[in-house]
């Protein structure tokens, strides 16, 4: 029988949580590193049909002209996220994937994404061009590569906000929208999502733009008997928050502030600085609160560009809450990690899943991922606990 070949598309194939991903999955291979980090590894995963790290090929869109190879140095050696030897021993096969990473597309990014984009970059295609061009991309690499299956993660900088009302629930409707380059709302993830799905590949959107979410998206994929997740990986001060929350909730403290200041250094925390970008990033931030508590303390989320900290990420928040007497009192902690290094085993995690899924026939939203984002959509659970448990029910089900 012909061995299993799946491949995995990064949308931001150079960015930090690619790169990482992609110097973490070619270590696995190579056994140059243990499993820590990785949720699929734990054991009561172990005895599900889960495809061996071996078995997948990788490759992406990318708008900057960058290496590979330098994309990962950085990350070693200026930001001190990544062994330095450990991205020599990885070298040659990053820059063989190197070459096969494609150009994305622009359309609806917004200029401070835009200016990141290499001159070569199409900006002149309507969607449905772009989405053709990005499908021949995901063609191509199923045959050079002897694919099974292709499962496209977003892993792409924060778009702007989205008018959400503008989008046509139906697929027959959105569809003519694709030919329309003024009138279709649609950002680039969402195009990403539809080249995938179209075609019968998955589609996970680690990020907080919009990709699979509207329900014409969400009924393509059913419709070409495939699926999707997202939306933005829960990786540092939200997944505390989701642990956090349910504690106060069951000793009933009620929450009367949470405040959470973010400083990092990034080229995300670059995009973020944006505030069109940044206001994405905040309202998935901020969302869950509200959902576990059933009442809304007052919140504020910051997040800040600070050049220096690099992909260090450090998360302060402040918990006001109410004890026994009404006598006031505060929770405060400090998450300090890298951004990367945090979220890249969850890209490789969400990817197997998938997989699993497509094994196992699962069309539509993967709602037993919801543990792995911030806003899980069509999910409204928040509680880690919880939401873990989804994915432990859903492994169990064989
Ligand atoms: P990054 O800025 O290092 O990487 C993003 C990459 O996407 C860049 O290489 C950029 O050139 C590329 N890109 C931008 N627009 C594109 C497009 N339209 N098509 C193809 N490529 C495009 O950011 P990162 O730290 O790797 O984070 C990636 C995404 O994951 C961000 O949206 C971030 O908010 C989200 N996210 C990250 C974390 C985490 O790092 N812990 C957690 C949750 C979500």
């Amino acid at each position: 029988m012909a061995k299993t070949r799946i491949g995995i598309w990064l949308v931001g194939a150079k960015g930090g949580v690619a790169t990482t991903s992609i110097v973490g999955l070619i270590a696995l291979k190579k056994g140059l590193i243990d499993t820590a980090g990785l949720v699929s590894q734990l054991p009561q995963f172990q005895n599900l049909a889960l495809t061996d790290w071996k078995n997948f090929v990788v490759s992406g869109h990318e708008i900057r002209d960058v290496s590979l190879v330098e994309a990962a140095e950085r990350l070693a050696d200026d930001n001190r996220a990544i062994d330095p030897k450990l991205v020599a021993k990885c070298r040659s096969e990053l820059q063989k994937i190197d070459q096969r990473i494609r150009p994305g597309t622009l359309h609806k990014v917004g200029k401070t994404i835009a200016a990141l984009a290499a001159k070569d970059i199409p900006r002149e295609e309507s969607p449905r061009q772009a989405i053709d061009r990005l499908q021949q991309d995901l063609v191509d690499f199923v045959e050079s590569e002897k694919l099974q299956h292709v499962i496209v993660v977003n892993v792409a900088s924060t778009e702007p906000a989205v008018d959400t009302a503008a989008i046509p629930e139906s697929w027959d409707a959105l569809k003519p929208l694709l030919e329309k380059p003024r009138k279709c709302p649609l950002p680039a993830s969402s195009l990403y999502a539809i080249a995938a799905l179209e075609l019968g590949h998955s589609y996970v959107n680690f990020t907080p733009s919009l990709g699979s979410a509207p329900a014409a998206i969400d009924e393509l994929a059913r419709l070409r008997a495939t699926r999707h997740a997202g939306c933005d990986g829960k990786t540092g001060e939200t997944l505390m928050k989701s642990v956090l929350a349910p504690m106060f909730a069951r000793r009933n403290m009620p929450v009367m502030s949470w405040v959470g200041h973010n400083i990092f250094g990034n080229l995300d925390g670059k995009v973020l600085d944006d505030p069109i970008n940044k206001r994405t990033k905040v309202a998935s931030k901020d969302r869950l609160l509200g959902e576990i508590f059933g009442y809304q303390p007052q919140t504020h989320v910051s997040i800040e560009y600070i050049e220096s900290l690099g992909d260090w990420k450090t998360a302060w928040d402040h918990i006001h809450f109410s004890g026994f007497l009404g006598t006031p009192m505060t929770l405060q902690f400090i998450w300090h990690g890298s951004d990367s290094v945090l979220a890249a085993p969850l890209v490789l995690d969400l990817v197997r899943f998938t997989d699993l899924a497509r094994q196992r026939a699962w069309t539509g939203r993967m709602t037993f991922l919801a543990s792995f984002f911030k806003s899980p959509i069509g999910v409204d659970e928040h509680r880690f606990d919880r939401q873990f448990q989804m994915l432990e029910d859903w492994a169990a089900q064989g």
